[in-house]
């Protein structure tokens, strides 16, 4: 039966059953639909059981090893293998490396001889291989599905309780409308996940995905869909914009616009003139200059008596804006306000009450903006800065603040691709900034080996000396961010004690209070101090042009995406700039990271780390993790025009939605994650 738990099947006792639940899995339906990683091909291997003397090759792993000295230049390592049904002893001459090697609970390809000796059958000297995966050359016999590794199982035996449900898959429902399997060419949902675990060709996995990913893009296009739909049926508030304050904000400017900030302003104030409401996403690399764009509209809108909110991820970075907006602003009577965290008591309540009396124009802040005790007076455009940081619930919230819907400007540098906003955001306008502030050098790049760091310090000096700032990123990359804390506490005492005594030294980490990290940044800012010792804190956005040089410790461990928005925060001026990025050992550099050496194009590397990485470690934040696409490839597109047909099909057609219990309930959980109305 589907609903029966697992706890109930051979083989699951009750450490494997807990495993299980935290990978979600509870009953028998849970487990047939844990879908492979990937495949393997060991067509090769044969059952130990099946042996013949002489020349074999077995996948199995080992469930003990051990190397002992038999005399003077005779070492012999001695292991126990397992392919799950049978046992058998495997011996090495001289190669006690092979117990390091050799990890237990993973699986191998043994090839070697297997021989009568000393009274028992033993394989004798076997080479040792990891499995290839099986696309990488046409499989020729039985490929083997690699499932994420589960706590307290060996592969093969969950390959083996796996197989005991074999049965029971003919159960499973179809889920999607009967008529869109001829229709889409699909196969059932029971016969994909058949496939899926016991796959006879490559053409059969195909199929089972390309059914799978079908159904999981159907349900998150529809739900954007949906929301569309929704979203039109509100007013929007509809700015008209008078070009006399556009030229004047842009006199007021101490720079002169690239033609790229100038289209993606035209754009955000043709859409202002609209009926219904903005809903635009701005993408821009690093150091662009996307926050002039969304302070020229604040002054359009404010000039037409409209509110702007502009939501920022961090404090840091939330106060930056408010002060840099402030400069500007002013020549136009506009009055702006902070509103983080750390405003408080009295201060809090005044602001709160201007905001309320329309008194303040522009509201800048951090997630403060949303909460239930800010009321607006006629909130008309928000903006989100580095939006790939938001839930989507936040933004919802934000914007439910307003009588009528605001136009709505999400600003990123991270990079999406259009399938991607096709599918999570149904179709979302998009702005790009594609070019860079004139005068600004190529930021020089290098990779650079843990053991020569102090030439690293001397360069960091001589900037200092030429009057620049430096920044140096230490991260321990734990899973526990107390040790990132001490890491820097620890670099930061270090340097400063030693290196740099002569200079003026700033730590900059998560567990500062708000009044000390602003504190920090702003004698940053205004150069009181040399050198900021810093976690990832200041990522995102962070805008101190006379800094020049960041050294970033243990940078392999980074995806390029991070690494690009990390060096974002030199290059922002006319001096020439450097990021040193040291190796967290002494290997040598992996291709990946080498990319980023090569390349300053923020696009280009999101691109290559979401081919190497895929796209949850890029936008899973993005959903605040919850998008969670598990089998459909975003980057598939031929797929993704085939689903929207679908969806175009299956809106035209009127169908009830609720007949499909399934899809209806997910297109619901769907449809609250990504609705950025
Ligand atoms: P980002 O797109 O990363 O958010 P910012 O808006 O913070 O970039 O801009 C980066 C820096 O470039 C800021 O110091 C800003 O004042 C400056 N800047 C923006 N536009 C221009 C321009 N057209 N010419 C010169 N400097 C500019
Ligand atoms: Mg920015």
């Amino acid at each position: 039966m589907l609903s029966t738990p697992v706890s109930e099947l051979k083989g699951v006792g009750q450490k494997l059953n807990t495993a299980f639940k935290k990978k979600g899995i509870s009953t028998v339906r849970d487990l047939i639909e844990y879908l492979p990683r990937r495949y393997e091909d060991f067509s090769a291997a044969q059952k130990i059981a099946d042996l013949e003397p002489g020349n074999v090759t077995i996948l199995a792993s080992i469930e003990s090893i051990e190397t002992k000295t038999v005399r003077r230049g005779l070492k012999l390592t001695t292991a126990v293998i397992s392919d799950g049904y049978s046992k058998l002893k495997a011996i090495w001459f001289n190669q006690p490396y092979r117990a390091s090697q050799l990890k237990s609970g993973e699986e191998f390809l043994f090839s070697g001889k297997f021989e009568f000796s000393y009274n028992h059958y033993q394989l004798s000297n076997p080479s040792v291989e990891k499995p290839k995966i099986f696309l990488e050359k046409e499989p020729s016999g039985f490929l083997t599905p690699v499932y994420s590794s589960i706590k307290n199982i060996r592969p093969y035996n969950l390959r083996k309780i796996i197989e005991s449900v074999r049965p029971t898959i003919a159960l499973l429902p179809e889920t999607l409308p009967d008529h869109f399997l001829d229709k889409f060419n699909l196969m059932s949902r029971s016969e994909a996940y058949f496939d899926i675990h016991f796959p006879e060709s490559k053409e059969e996995i195909a199929s089972a995905k390309r059914r799978l990913s079908f159904e999981e893009l159907f349900e998150v296009m529809l739900a954007s869909r949906l929301n569309k739909q929704e979203n039109s049926k509100f007013d929007g508030c509809k700015i008209e914009f008078d070009l006399n304050i556009v030229k004047k904000f842009v006199e007021k400017l101490d720079f002169k616009l690239t033609n790229a900030q100038r289209l993606a302003i035209w754009e955000v104030l043709q859409d202002f003139q609209k009926d219904e409401a903005m809903n635009r996403l701005l993408q821009g690399d690093v150091g662009s200059g996307k926050t002039v764009v969304a302070g020229l509209a604040a002054c359009v809108a404010a000039s037409k008596g409209y509110q702007t909110a502009i939501m920022a991820p961090t404090e840091i970075l939330a106060t930056q804006h408010a002060e840099s907006l402030q400069e500007i602003l002013n020549n136009f009577g506009i009055k702006i306000a902070l509103l983080t965290g750390s405003v408080k008591g009295k201060a809090r309540k005044i602001i709160l009450e201007k905001i309320k009396s329309g008194e303040i124009d522009v509201i800048v802040g951090t997630h403060a903006l949303i909460q239930k005790t800010v009321n607006y007076n006629n909130l008309g455009f928000v903006v989100v800065d580095e939006q790939h940081r938001f839930g989507v619930k936040q933004r919802q919230a934000l914007l439910s603040k307003a009588d009528r819907m605001p136009n709505l400007l999400a600003m990123t540098a991270t990079p999406i691709p259009r399938s991607l906003q096709l599918v999570v955001f149904g179709e979302l306008d998009v702005s790009i900034i594609n070019e860079m502030p004139k005068g600004r050098k190529k930021i020089e790049t290098k990779i650079w080996a843990p053991t020569n760091i102090d030439t690293l310090y001397d360069k960091v000096d001589a900037e200092i000396e030429k009057g620049r700032q430096a920044y140096i990123i230490c991260n321990l990359i734990d899973e526990n961010p107390d040790n990132d804390t001490k890491s820097v506490e620890e670099e930061y005492r270090k340097l400063r004690s030693t290196v740099f005594n002569h200079r003026q030294v700033g730590m900059l980490h998560g567990k500062l209070s708000a009044d000390e990290k602003q504190k920090v940044m702003q004698d940053f800012a205004n150069h009181n101090l040399d050198i900021l010792i810093s976690t990832t804190v200041v990522e995102v956005g962070v805008d101190v042009p006379n800094s020049t040089i960041m050294i970033i410790q243990n940078a392999d461990k980074f995806g390029l995406s991070q690494l690009h928005q990390l060096r974002g925060r030199v290059g922002r001026s006319s001096h020439q700039s450097y990021c040193y990025l040291v190796m967290s050992d002494n290997n040598k550099p992996t291709q990946r990271i080498r990319e980023i050496e090569k390349s300053n194009d923020g696009f280009y590397l999101a691109q290559v780390d979401l081919d190497l990485r895929g796209p949850g470690e890029i936008y899973g934040n993005m959903q605040h993790g919850a998008l969670n696409l598990k089998i459909a490839n975003i980057a598939d597109t031929k797929l993704i025009s085939t689903v929207q047909k679908a969806v175009d099909y299956f809106i035209e057609s009127g169908e009830d939605l609720k007949k499909y219990e399934k899809i209806y309930n997910n297109v619901k959980k769907y449809q609250k994650l990504t609705n950025l109305n």
